[in-house]
């Protein structure tokens, strides 16, 4: 049966590190703890939103030095080497059209979009 409480709650999880992103407080720190303590019970839907979010935060700036951006890149990094591969390939697919490359070494380069060990980019020049 449909479980819209367990959907909604996926929801709420999403809204609430949404709200933290870019954020100088507290809240920050509290946010990366929560989700990383309740990481193993969030299905992949979440998670793919969680550090897709995060790393577009990271690419547009919204997230800099002064809202903790080394504590999101690690905690972001931390989930994505973690995560099974079906979840890392949506992450990829989802971060492919913004030709950046990934704030933290994930093993893919997602401007020519193979493994890093092929990738004949100079990311010296971005
Ligand atoms: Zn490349």
């Amino acid at each position: 049966m449909f479980n819209s409480d367990k959907q909604d709650t996926m929801i709420m999880v999403n809204a609430a590190h949404r709200y933290c992103l870019g954020r100088r407080s507290y809240i920050v720190s509290t946010c990366m703890r929560w989700l990383t303590k309740h990481w193993a019970n969030l299905d992949n839907r979440t998670k793919l939103c969680l550090l897709r979010d995060t790393i577009y935060a990271i690419m547009d700036g919204e997230v800099d030095g002064t809202s903790y951006v080394d504590e999101w890149k690690s905690w972001a990094k931390v989930h994505f080497d973690t995560a099974d591969i079906d979840l890392k390939h949506g992450i990829i697919q989802d971060l492919l059209w913004k030709k950046q490359p990934m704030p933290f070494d994930c093993g893919w380069c997602l401007l020519c979009n193979t493994p890093s060990y092929n990738c004949t980019c100079n990311h010296e020049d971005l």
